[in-house]
């Protein structure tokens, strides 16, 4: 199945702005504020966006509304991998909350309790903890990402956060941020100075999977078009086949979105590919079948992992694993690193043939394959 039709910006699904009160007089909110051009409602000290209705039935409605508010926790902490599985020791960079698009399996659903967007305005703080923890261990290597409780770029084209970001990484030797989308708002990104520290990445699926079961988000043939500009302006690229998704004619499907790929797209300038099979919390299932009720793939028969989350059987994983890495492999650069994400060592023994322990840990592959240490 083509995806044909595309939504276009997914920040045109907000149409409400909230403001935090102690916010409303930052430069930056009023700078979100005039660009936007939306109703503005100012929420009172320990107010909330009133969405009617109840989570996470109203997550529809919710995701029209914008929140600009302060991050009063971190911005800036470890990837909450799990001990069973081999993680790649990431650092999350928390921007916001939710997202314009609206995944089927989208994990938010289940991990987050309130239905509207949230965008924290008070960046300053968020460069001086960056700041802090970087200079804090400069023989360290952090790779970064703002994509774990939102999408990096859904709502750029209202933030313009992105500019900020990459200006402030070029100067930063010892890491690197991985801005991670299934939009194509790039372009805040053209013409900056970002010295190979932002590193642009897209999830990709099969074709019938993103037509199906991706509301609101780019279209193959546009995330492509996107990464091959990106990659014009000398930004290195990743890939992120997760969740890979059982259904019929997957095979031709996963083949097809690969060699999309790599006729569109440089091969040298793609520095890691990830794979990850669906895994999903079991609260994760009720809530999408009920909002989407047209959705099947939930009803497939799963496992229970050692993380609470529920996956394929090891030998279905494996089969996935293999036919997509067979045909990455086809294309790719030797010097792309393709791994998993959250996956044990004796998948990545029967898929890869090796346990990342022979290659001094999954952290020091990323890193080897941006040429870190130098
Ligand atoms: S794009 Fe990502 S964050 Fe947004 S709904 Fe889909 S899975 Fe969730």
């Amino acid at each position: 199945m083509k995806q044909t039709s595309s939504y276009g910006d997914p920040a045109r699904f907000v149409t409400h702005l909230h403001v935090a009160k102690d916010c409303l007089d930052l430069p930056y909110t009023q700078e979100i504020m005039a660009r936007a051009n939306l109703p503005v409602t100012v929420i009172g000290e320990r107010g909330v966006p009133e969405i009617d209705g109840d989570y996470p039935y109203n997550l529809s409605t919710g995701k029209r509304h914008l929140l600009l508010c302060r991050n009063r926790g971190v911005f800036f902490k470890p990837c909450p991998g799990t001990r069973e599985y081999r993680c790649c020791d990431y650092q999350v960079l928390n921007i916001g909350m939710n997202c314009p698009m609206d995944c089927v399996y989208c994990i938010l659903q289940a991990y987050l309790n309130n239905p509207w967007l949230s965008f924290f305005v008070n960046v300053e703080d968020l460069f001086g903890e960056l700041d802090l923890a970087l200079d804090a261990e400069p023989e360290r290597f952090f790779r970064i990402g703002t994509g774990e409780f939102t999408d990096s770029l859904a709502l750029d084209t209202l933030t313009h956060l992105s500019p900020r970001l990459v200006n402030f990484m070029a100067q930063r030797s010892n890491a690197v941020l991985e801005l991670k989308s299934k939009s194509v708002n790039i372009a805040n990104l053209e013409g900056l100075d970002h010295r190979g520290r932002t590193i642009v990445a897209w999830s990709l699926n099969s074709p019938p999977i993103m037509a199906r079961e991706e509301i609101r988000t780019a279209t193959l043939e546009e995330r492509l078009q996107a990464a091959a500009r990106c990659a014009g302006w000398g930004y290195k690229l990743a890939f992120h086949f997760d969740p890979i998704i059982l259904h019929q004619g997957w095979q031709e499907g996963y083949r097809q979105t690969i060699g999309r790929l790599f006729a569109e797209i440089p091969a040298e300038s793609i520095a890691w590919i990830s794979m990850g099979a669906l895994r999903y919390l079991p609260s994760l299932k009720k809530i999408a079948v009920e909002r989407f009720p047209a959705s099947r793939f939930f009803y497939q028969e799963f496992i229970d992992g050692l993380d609470g989350k529920r996956r394929y059987f090891r030998p279905q994983r494996v089969a996935m694993y293999r036919f997509i890495h067979d045909e990455l492999r086809k294309h790719a650069d030797p010097r792309t690193c393709i791994y998993f994400c959250m996956e044990n060592d004796t998948i990545w023994q029967e898929v890869f043939g090796f346990v990342p322990e022979e290659r001094g840990g999954l952290p020091a592959m990323l890193d080897r394959s941006l040429g870190w240490p130098r």
